[in-house]
């Protein structure tokens, strides 16, 4: 008999860790609470549109490679990824428009028209950044997480002091360009980390370069496809998933997670058990008082969470032809260094920035011919601010809808024939994330690398954690990354029998 592997919830830390743990050879269920796998990027249909729910950017093709070859598979026999072009199209609240673009030439011609000494400041910005990747990404980002003092090493720290790690993001890019729009413009990522960049750490311009140097893809048939596909390969590797399935609380005895109770009341054992589901909402809710360590209520109330996202899933009866696949527009209240600008904890009634994802020219299959679907997304609070949806959801919306003419969207309220709307609280309720944080925990510096959350829990033996809060950080391409890990630490606690080895092999 293999070591039995119980993982909660099939977001896509959990199919990524059950696809490792099952192509070494462990015996893997999955309990998922909905009826179809991907958590926050599950999708979803209405009438004949389909929809992404969450994720819309796919960095680093080259970290699905690996997870697919690393378990014995090949990425292509799955889903395919198509390169987009441009990458993002930012609108800014001066109305200038900037694509950003891998092709570089191209880009820099942009840059010449806002200002012209900003070519040379770019590629200067570029060649520190190929370092930077070389020195960054494996050591902090492809690896498991060292205990704070494992980063104290001379060798490191004295190739990573001139990238000075310490500046902020907007400190980072203002030294380089002096131009706001390229500073809040290159900074955008942070926002999915949950940062404005006066916040955020400047090794995060490492994100911005990544997409530069190797593009942004899109899956062939959305995100939604993309969870399907890990799905099929755990299944494939001999995962069983097991959907409509909510695990009702983590079985601890003697310091030892020994499985799972099931919400019929029935106990499955395990010789270890992962938990995906959402940090904050498995503390509160899954796992037993005495196993939360010093993740207690009042921690998690001092802990800083991402803000939430104002959600719209469009579906219309019109192509919008011509415009990017992913825009964003930045509002000039971005520029605002104080509360409620920068934590997101005030809802922005008059001039929010947003972004329009327009997938249907690159993805036909989600819409009828001639319509399309859009999504649209602004950052609100989280549900920790208590915003009164009931009596804003309505206004809101209109605002939003009005301001898509500012990505050359017009006319939409005219074609709209399918409308879904998520707040904080249906991401809070429906998606069972806490204070519907959609990006997790914050990566301020007390949240960074040996600061967060451990993917191997300190509370509890066999028990791990995977998923955007754990280190590396709350995007697919970091929770990919924590997947390797975690399937690394279950592998040193829980060795396998060379008799499970054998058959896997
Ligand atoms: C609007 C939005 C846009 C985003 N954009 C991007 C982007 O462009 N690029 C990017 O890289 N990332 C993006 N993200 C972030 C990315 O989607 C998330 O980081 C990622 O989905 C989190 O994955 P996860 O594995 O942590 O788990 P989740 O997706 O949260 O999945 C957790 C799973 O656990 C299940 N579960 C919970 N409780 C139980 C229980 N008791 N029993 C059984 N199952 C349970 C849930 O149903 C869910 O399926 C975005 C997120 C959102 C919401």
């Amino acid at each position: 008999m293999s070591q039995r592997v119980i993982i909660i919830g099939a977001g896509p830390g959990g199919l990524a860790t059950a696809m490792r743990l099952a192509a070494k050879g462990y015996d893997v269920d999955l309990f998922e609470a909905e009826d179809r796998v991907g958590g926050r990027m599950r999708g979803f249909e209405d009438g004949s549109y389909a929809f992404d729910t969450g994720p819309t950017i796919l960095q680093l093709p080259r970290v699905y490679e690996e997870l697919f070859a690393e378990s014995g598979l090949r990425l292509k026999d799955y889903i395919r990824f198509k390169r987009l072009e441009p990458n993002t199209r930012l609108r800014f609240w001066d109305d200038t428009q900037l694509d950003l673009t891998s092709n570089i030439a191209a880009f820099k011609a942009q840059l010449a028209q806002l200002r012209p000494d900003l070519p040379a400041a770019f590629e200067r910005w570029y060649v520190e950044h190929f370092r930077k990747d070389v020195v960054g990404y494996k050591p902090y980002l492809g690896t498991p997480v060292r205990p704070v003092l494992g980063y104290l090493r001379f060798d490191e720290l004295m190739a990573a002091l001139p990238f000075r790690p310490w500046e902020s993001l907007y400190d980072h890019y203002w030294r380089f360009f002096q131009d706001e729009r390229l500073v809040y413009g290159l900074s955008y990522p942070a926002k999915y980390l949950g940062m404005h960049p006066t916040v955020c750490s400047s090794i995060f311009s490492l994100v911005s370069f990544l997409e530069f140097e190797y593009g942004i893809w899109q899956p062939e048939g959305g995100f939604r496809a993309l969870a399907q596909a890990f799905a099929r390969a755990a299944e494939d590797l001999g995962t069983r998933i097991h959907l409509n399935r909510p695990v009702r609380q983590i079985w601890i005895d003697g310091g030892r997670a020994r499985g799972v109770e099931m919400a019929d009341g029935e106990r499955i054992a395990a010789d270890a058990v992962i938990v995906n589901a959402d940090f904050g909402y498995a503390l509160q809710n899954l796992i037993p008082k005495q196993a939360r360590g010093h993740y207690t209520d009042a921690k998690l109330q001092h802990m800083q969470f991402s803000c939430s996202t104002f959600m719209l899933y469009l579906g219309v009866d019109r192509r919008y032809e011509g415009l990017p696949h992913h825009q964003l527009y930045l509002s000039d209240h971005i520029r605002r260094h104080e509360r409620p600008w920068v934590d997101d904890s005030a809802l922005d009634e008059t001039n929010p920035s947003f972004y329009v994802c327009n997938p249907t020219l690159i993805d036909p299959g989600n819409a009828p011919e001639g319509h399309s679907t859009l999504f649209v997304l602004a950052p609100i609070p989280n549900a920790s601010y208590h915003v009164d949806w009931a009596a804003k959801q309505q206004s809101y919306r209109d605002l939003i809808i009005k301001r898509m003419a500012l990505l050359g969207f017009d006319d939409v309220e005219r074609h709209i024939v399918s409308e879904t709307c998520y707040t904080a609280e249906t991401w809070r309720d429906d998606y069972r994330t806490y204070q519907g944080a959609v990006f997790n925990l914050g990566h301020n510096w007390n949240q960074l690398g040996p600061l967060r959350p451990p993917i191997r829990s300190d509370a509890a033996q066999q028990l791990y954690w995977i998923g955007g809060a754990v280190h590396p950080g709350s995007g697919l391409l970091t929770i990919l990354e924590a997947a390797r890990s975690a399937a690394f630490f279950v592998g040193q606690d829980v060795p396998l029998t060379s008799m499970s080895m054998v058959t896997a092999g």
